[in-house]
């Protein structure tokens, strides 16, 4: 130990909500806390931020823009700590396009399926299928650890709608699905991935926090709790070198051309994969190569600020990819909550699949623009004119590492690299490479990084 059992410190490198949940549970525990945060802001990829317009601002989430009541983990650290009383509730609806019209479904009803006119008959008989396959898939999933899934990850999300659905289901349930959120095709994703969105979203309402989702991390850290000198939090800190050192661990960090050494008694890595195995000095060659080898697509999305809102009730639109290859997904982002757009404002961004981002991550934002909307203008002429017409405000965002998209047999890889990590470790990994990336995911890998090291330390006295 590096200090007295009453004084455990912990470093947690990484402030997304799977290192700010990781710095609570262990403060929670005793633990005095140094965060250490490579960007200028906290929060990673659940963050928000403030952009002005003409004599109007609005509020935009970098990354995550969407909450539901199935994350229960979250909810109950909500309720836990209070802020539940910061929840606001959102739009439910979800468009899908389908031959120039939008077929709007809500989450909270699955029954949907079954009314809408987006499918015919015999696609709405197979769709049994789908409630009935995911009735099996959801027993063997965990926010915190997907790997339980390992036993039913056998075919990729197309193969298995040809298999079990139709045609029409895969281009207009399956697909969408999966290009929302892994922004690639329905063949690059394991099948395992489409029952975890449904999971995740289905049969429950949306919410979201006034002024953006990102509040969440800066809310956990701004509790009684963590507020006193018992925690720390470093920004444009970026650490270079995680390593056990006799019974405790070493964590190196380089902060304004300075190097820092900081000797504690544990450590919570909650970075996405490939960046833990470039500062883990103690992964075996296995380990690291797993981490180093995931699959995380990009994401370059445009968010118009607008002067008058478009008419529309949905939260989004999907665009399958039989509707148009680019342009997946459009968000109305005013009807997330009353916070956004001033009154009668709006905020709208457009998604786009993985191939379209990665090849503009170095463009220009003015060329990116131009394309967003040339991809708008050939699914959605109108909502495109009406953006042109009312545009206050512009703004890109760029996500080399956006969302972990597992491939078939992924799972099962998985499953191998959680077996050969030991719980009992001061060093624990945290992060959306455990689950599938969504916020409530990671923020639950976080609180067992943090449960794991509380544990195989015991009690303090
Ligand atoms: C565009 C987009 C849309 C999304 N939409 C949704 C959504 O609607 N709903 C939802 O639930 N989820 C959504 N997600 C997924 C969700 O945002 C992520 O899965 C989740 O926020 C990841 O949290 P994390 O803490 O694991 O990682 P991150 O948020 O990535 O946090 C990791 C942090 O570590 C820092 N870091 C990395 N390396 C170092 C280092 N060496 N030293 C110090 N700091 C370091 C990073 O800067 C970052 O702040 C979306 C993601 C994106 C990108």
């Amino acid at each position: 130990m590096t200090a007295s059992a009453q004084t455990r410190k912990a470093v947690v490198v990484g402030s997304g909500i799977a290192g700010t949940a990781a710095a609570y549970r262990l403060r929670q525990a005793g633990y005095d806390i140094l965060l250490l945060e490579q960007e200028n802001h906290l929060g990673g990829r659940m963050s928000s931020y403030t952009k002005d317009g003409d004599g109007a601002q609005y509020r935009i989430d970098r990354g995550a823009s969407w909450l539901s009541h199935n994350y229960r983990p979250m909810i109950e650290l909500l309720e836990e700590t209070g802020l539940a009383s910061r929840m606001l509730p959102c739009s439910n609806e979800l468009g899908v396009l389908r031959d120039g019209r939008v077929h709007r479904l809500s989450f909270v009803r699955p029954s949907d399926l079954l009314r809408t006119r987006l499918f015919g008959w015999r696609s709405k008989l197979k769709a049994v299928n789908l409630l009935r396959d995911l009735g099996t898939a959801r027993r063997v999933l965990r926010w915190h650890d997907m790997s339980k899934a390992a036993g039913i990850d056998t075919e990729n999300a197309r193969d298995y709608a040809l298999r079990r659905l139709d045609r029409p289901l895969l281009d207009y349930l399956v697909e969408p699905l999966c290009s929302t959120q892994f922004l690639v095709p329905a063949e690059e994703v394991a099948a395992v991935g489409t029952f975890c969105i449904m999971w995740g979203t289905f049969g429950a309402a949306s919410f979201t926090f006034d002024g953006g989702i990102g509040q969440l991390p800066t809310l956990l850290l701004d509790l009684p709790l963590m507020r006193t000198e018992r925690t720390r939090v470093e920004t444009n800190a970026q650490v270079t070198d995680v390593r056990p050192d006799g019974d405790g661990v070493r964590v190196t960090w380089e902060s304004g051309g300075t190097r820092h050494t900081e000797n504690t008694d544990a450590c919570v890595v909650a970075v996405p994969g490939p960046a833990a195995a470039g500062i883990v000095a103690s992964l075996t060659d296995d380990q690291r190569s797993y981490l180093d080898g995931l699959r995380y697509t990009s994401d370059v999305h445009v968010t118009f600020g607008l002067r008058e809102a478009p008419r529309e009730t949905a939260l989004g639109i999907s665009v399958p990819r039989v509707e148009h290859p680019d342009l997946c997904v459009v968000l109305f982002e005013h009807n997330l909550g009353p916070g956004r757009a001033p009154a009668g404002r709006g905020l709208v961004t457009l998604l786009f699949r993985h191939h379209w981002s990665a090849e503009r991550l170095a463009l220009d934002d003015t060329r990116i623009v131009d394309d967003s909307l040339t991809a708008l203008r050939e699914t959605l002429p109108g909502l495109a004119a009406h953006i042109v017409g009312h545009r206050d405000m512009t703004t890109v965002q760029r996500w080399d590492r956006a969302v972990l998209a597992r491939p078939a047999g992924g799972y099962r890889d998985l499953a191998r690299f959680t077996g050969s990590l030991d719980p009992r470790s001061p060093i624990q990994l945290a992060g959306d490479h455990f689950s599938y990336s969504t916020t409530n995911a990671s923020m639950t890998t976080g609180e067992q990084a943090a449960r794991r090291i509380i544990s195989a330390a015991g009690p303090t006295t």
